[in-house]
């Protein structure tokens, strides 16, 4: 029997019913426990941005508690922007203390589903479009977590890239993009961080629910993974007994009330007394949930303290903010602002004063405070300068056009009357949200109307995007001087900002997905389908991204990796030199400006010849540098044999192919400033 000592001792004392309580919710974030034999319910809670608020056991009324607000960390995307792996760790750090603090023994998270439409409404929660960025940052977010003995909680397995028909849909992908696209940082969430519990998603995968789906629990998680971790089904996404216990599914969670009517309660305890289901399979179950506890810690006394609300954790979430937000376009170096400059500045648009913690569906946050961009900027300023904050459109789709050609017409006096203009606009948690995809690329609100006008009535123009997904941003960009992507950036988010835009803080954030011009640039759009039907088909195979972009020479507005700085970097002196396992590759990076600056300096690989379609260019590597004016620094990244292979559907297999490819070394997708040659000896 699998576990230690402790667990089967355990397991042989337990009653049927006992097991049976351990595997199946009795509330809507708990197990059951038993007490006899000292083990106490496994507690979980929401999510990815924080721990979510109190619920009460059988109601999803908040109870309404004062101890639990919490940090209001960025959302995934944001971290995925930082492109900081010891931002990821430390995140994770902060989220499990605060995991821990709270009570809790999982925390439901990470998303690291890929962005595979701009328009998925959970792409806030999720991480990038490409998998060699999401898996990195993911590793050091689980382990910062789990060190906390708080176990993650990876979700969504697997192919739940889309919100319409989130219950039902059935995808279909072919094997090469699950192994090279959607799968990758799963595989590292639970071979290099050892994430110690799964979340088994709602919609079907080849025509099997995921929580019973034997290919993904059974062949991938199981035995090519040899996971030993508890599979836990997103809430009310199971729909068997006998199916999901054989797949491996190990706890069963729902939202609705009636906990012994659950597929894993009652209707499990018959299947076994009636022999329908061994008790193997079931002990199995309470064998993997008991080792988890033991790896908490639960059973003993060693177990860390968490900690709540700190001051670090609020510094740390402001250092992620900083570098999360990305600097998309700046005119003449219209940014950074001066103080002395601009003594009147007109604020418009309803997300200079929109909170947003408490919106999104799971991921809500109870957010012991947020600073709004407005708030960042007066506080910035401190009263030395007019700040006028004016609406510019009211946020609702259904709002009588009049009213928002009213509430421009406001903006424009405004603008008019001031001598410099920060609009504030993008998306809010109507759009970026559980259980609903957007419908549109546009911005919504008549927000491009709004933009124009203002660039008319005040050509010192800056137009801040905030969003969890690419928005048609060409007419911003057209219109602003300089443009600035951000996040749901936690509760620092204004302060951010306001520190950015007049330069106390250099961006250095980059684009962990493509921002293009037209919907219909994306390969989900364009070859495969979105949001398909009963069934999406994933025709466009790997081709997601910028690899779809590459490859249909098509060209972005704002590319994957693109973010701008202060400064500037010079790229030199590459050298690609044979080790024993690969290649190692390295160049010198200079800071030429005169601001101190943080630089991403990012591998693409691009395969000459090769027997199969192969995209231009994959990234398979990155590195962040910080740098004082003149300083340089040289870095330095190994490629393996796995990072020229590609997934060969007739082999099956993992195929690398002798050859040439040139190792293509950038600041972005697109902008390339070291290219090399290597001639690939099969090693
Ligand atoms: C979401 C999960 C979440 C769970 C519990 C589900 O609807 O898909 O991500 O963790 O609810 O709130």
């Amino acid at each position: 029997m699998q576990g230690s000592t402790r667990v089967s001792h355990l397991i042989s004392q337990l009653t049927l019913d006992e097991k049976i309580g351990l595997v199946h919710g009795n509330g809507f974030f708990e197990t059951k426990g038993v007490k006899r034999l000292g083990i106490p319910p496994l507690k979980m809670s929401d999510g990815p941005m924080g721990v979510r608020q109190e619920f009460p056991k059988a109601s999803w009324k908040p109870l309404g508690l004062s101890n639990d607000y919490v940090t209001y960390f960025p959302s995934n995307t944001a971290l995925a922007a930082t492109w900081n792996q010891n931002l990821a760790y430390q995140f994770g750090q902060d989220l499990g203390e605060e995991t821990r603090a709270r009570g809790k023994d999982i925390i439901l998270g990470p998303g690291i589903n890929i962005i595979r439409s701009p328009l998925c409404g959970r792409n806030f929660e999720y991480m990038s479009e490409d998998p060699t960025l999401t898996a990195t940052m993911t590793v050091p977010l689980i382990r910062g977590i789990q060190e906390k003995d708080v176990a993650a909680c990876v979700k969504h397995f697997a192919a739940n890239n889309q919100e319409t028909r989130r219950l039902e849909v059935n995808v279909e992908a072919d094997p090469r993009s699950m192994e090279e696209i959607y799968l990758p940082a799963f595989k590292a969430a639970f071979t290099e961080a050892g994430a110690y519990t799964a979340m088994a998603a709602y919609n079907l995968f080849r025509g099997t629910y995921c929580c019973e789906n034997t290919w993904l629990l059974d062949e991938v998680l199981r035995n090519q993974l040899a996971y030993d971790g508890v599979v836990i089904s997103d809430w009310g996404a199971n729909h068997s007994t006998e199916a999901a216990a054989l797949a491996g599914l190990d706890i069963e969670m729902s939202v609705t009330d009636d906990f012994d009517d659950y597929y894993f309660g009652d209707p499990l305890y018959h299947a076994i007394e009636s022999g329908k289901i061994p008790l193997k399979v079931l002990d199995a179950k309470v064998a993997r949930i008991l080792s988890l506890m033991e790896k908490l810690k639960i059973f003993d006394h060693r177990r860390s303290a968490g900690s709540l609300n700190t001051r670090d954790h609020q510094d740390h979430t402001y250092e992620t903010a900083i570098e999360a937000i990305v600097l998309l376009k700046n005119d003449r170096n219209f940014l950074p602002l001066s103080k002395n400059t601009y003594k009147s500045i007109a604020v418009i648009g309803d997300n200079a004063n929109r909170l947003h913690a408490g919106g999104g569906g799971s991921a809500e946050i109870k957010a012991l405070y947020e600073i709004s961009p407005l708030a960042g900027l007066s506080a910035h300023l401190g009263g030395n300068h007019k700040i006028t904050f004016v609406q510019g459109y009211r946020p609702d789709e259904t709002a009588p056009s009049h009213e928002q050609f009213n509430l421009r017409e406001q903006a424009v006096r405004a603008a008019k009357a001031h001598d410099l203009v920060i609009f504030v606009g993008g998306l809010n948690h109507d759009h970026d949200r559980e259980g609903q995809d957007r419908l549109v690329y546009t911005l919504p609100y008549e927000q491009d109307l709004t933009i124009m006008a203002l660039a008319k009535a005040n050509p010192n123009l800056i137009v801040v995007n905030l969003s969890g997904s690419p928005v048609d941003l060409s007419v911003a960009s057209t219109q602003a001087k300089a443009l600035i992507q951000t996040w749901y950036n936690g509760m620092e988010g204004g302060r951010a900002l306001a520190h950015l835009l007049f330069g106390q803080k250099n961006p250095s954030g980059k684009l962990p997905m493509t921002f293009a011009k037209n919907l219909e640039d994306y390969s989900s759009h364009s070859l495969g389908e979105f949001p398909g039907d009963e069934k999406v088909d994933y025709t466009e195979s790997i081709f997601v991204g910028y690899r779809h972009f590459d490859s249909h020479h098509l060209k972005p507005l704002y590319p994957f990796g693109h973010g701008l700085s202060y400064t500037d970097f010079d790229y030199d002196h590459l050298v690609i030199e044979k080790i024993a396992d690969g290649y190692q590759v390295s160049c010198d990076i200079k800071n030429i400006g005169t601001y101190e600056g943080k630089e991403v300096v990012q591998v693409y690989l691009h395969d000459e010849a090769s027997s199969e379609p192969r995209p231009y260019k994959e990234l398979k590597a990155f590195t962040k540098v910080s740098l004082l004016p003149e300083e340089i620094t040289r870095v330095t990244f190994t490629l393996t044999k796995r990072d020229f292979s590609f997934f060969s559907e007739k082999a099956m297999a993992w195929v690398a192919e002798a050859g040439k490819f040139k190792i293509l070394i950038g600041s972005s997708s697109r902008d390339i400033r070291l290219e090399g040659d290597l001639n690939l000896f099969l090693y």
